[in-house]
């Protein structure tokens, strides 16, 4: 797993938990609110095909 950048300061975390432990205590900041730790979602379906074909 790649180590987790603080986006704040230089820390480096091996778990997100640990970021966000930090982020929390040190930065006053809620990860939850960060982008980078939502999930990415997935992409819409393709529209269906027209009709008429
Ligand atoms: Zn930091």
């Amino acid at each position: 797993m790649a180590p987790r950048q603080c986006p704040k300061c230089d820390l480096r975390f091996a778990t997100a938990d640990e970021l966000d432990d930090h982020l929390a205590r040190d930065h006053a900041v809620d990860p939850e609110r960060l982008p980078d730790r939502r999930p990415v979602p997935p992409p819409p379906p393709p529209p269906p095909a027209a009709p008429g074909r």
